[in-house]
């Protein structure tokens, strides 16, 4: 298990990443997600040994490792850049860094080809100029597991990649985690990656550790507005938070209808978030609760249409992403209401 406790990293002035505690489960694919400049590749250094914290200490299954450096740790590192030596062959690029740090290749090198899904025969004793850039990532990423580390650390690994590689090499990537028994700390500012790749997600936000938990529980249960925008496409509603009806407050959308919501949560909340995907646009209420507008545009997105709707009372716009079908009965122009289930909502102090 890899423990961080209380873990800051301060550059002068700037605070990169303050008070940061979290556990790691062995085997675990754990993502840090947030955007840039909140402090994951710093977070990702500090467990690699390449920077040291200001404050606390890290873990490895109880031995404290805050200190030590980077080759005497169990960790190895794949950044966004593969840093592959241009006039090298594929063999030469993982044995060599390998060799120059006093260590041995652990297993053959047509068997880590083989793992990051290059055919040795037609790889080994390739040049890495000649090489694609995803063909370039998988040496990367083969080098970094030929350390044989307890931790492999991934920093944007397929940010340089085009769309349906990154896709590719993401779900490869957790395949190589259940094969390799090894932990994964994967770092990201995409939530899509994050998403799906995932066993649990970290997300930092301005230099904090914001909320942790499974993919469901942070798309589902977002701690703030902040997570629940980032980690998707959402309704953000104001609540006046002094109206309430006993089951909760009011929408503050200063509507001569305002309509109360359930589920309160924890603290005081501010805001009610509602997926586009749970938020439907009729001419009539249909759902428990709904605001009125005017619908403005639709847009295709495959099999579903994203109705874009302006409040009538509060000017802002509002979004749903409906079946194809039930958009085809709304027109550009058409009064209707936003609407919602209340068991669809979260709602989030500011
Ligand atoms: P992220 O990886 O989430 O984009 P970083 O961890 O790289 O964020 O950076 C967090 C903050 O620390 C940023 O404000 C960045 O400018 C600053 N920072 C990172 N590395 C250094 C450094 N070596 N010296 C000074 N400031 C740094
Ligand atoms: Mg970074």
């Amino acid at each position: 298990m890899l423990t961080l406790q209380s873990v800051s990293k301060n550059f002068g002035e700037l605070v990169a990443v303050d008070d940061v505690s979290f556990e790691i489960e062995s085997g675990e694919l754990v993502t840090l997600v947030g955007p840039s400049g909140s402090g994951k590749s710093t977070v990702l250094n500090m467990i690699a040994g390449h920077l040291e914290p200001s404050a606390g200490s890290i873990l490895l299954d109880g031995t404290d490792i805050t200190r030590m450096s980077p080759q005497e740790r169990p960790t190895s590192m794949v950044f966004q850049s593969w840093a592959l030596f241009p006039h090298m062959t594929v063999r030469e690029n993982i044995e060599f860094p390998i060799e120059a740090n006093g260590r041995s290749v652990n297993g053959e090198i047509e068997d880590l080809l083989r793992q990051v899904r290059l055919d040795p025969t037609a790889y080994a004793e390739k040049s890495a100029e000649e090489l694609s850039g995803g063909e370039k990532q998988r040496v990367a990423l083969a080098r970094a597991i030929a350390y044989d580390p307890d931790i492999l650390l991934l920093d944007e690994p397929l940010a340089s990649l085009d769309y349906v590689l990154q896709k590719q090499l993401r779900r490869e990537l957790n395949d190589l985690n259940e094969e390799l028994d090894m932990t994964f700390v994967y770092v990201t500012h995409s939530l899509e990656s994050a998403l799906i790749i995932s066993d649990r997600i970290f997300v930092l936000d301005q230099s904090q550790l914001v909320q942790s938990g499974t993919p469901v529980e942070i798309y589902q249960e977002p701690k703030n507005r902040f997570i629940a925008e980032f980690m998707g496409d959402a309704n953000v509603f104001p609540l006046d938070s002094s109206a309430t009806d006993g089951d909760g407050f009011r929408l503050d959308t200063a509507d001569d209808d305002p309509t109360p919501f359930a589920d309160a949560g924890d603290g005081e909340p501010r805001h009610l978030i509602v997926r586009y995907d749970e938020t439907a646009v009729a001419p009539t209420l249909e759902r428990d609760v709904g605001i009125r507008g005017t619908v403005f545009n639709k847009l295709m997105k495959g099999n579903d249409t994203l109705v874009e709707v302006t409040g009538t009372e509060t000017d802002e716009q509002y979004f749903a992403e409906m079946d194809y079908d039930d958009a085809e009965q709304i027109d550009n122009g058409d009064e209707v209401y936003v609407q919602w289930n209340r068991g669809d909502t979260v709602a989030v102090p500011e």
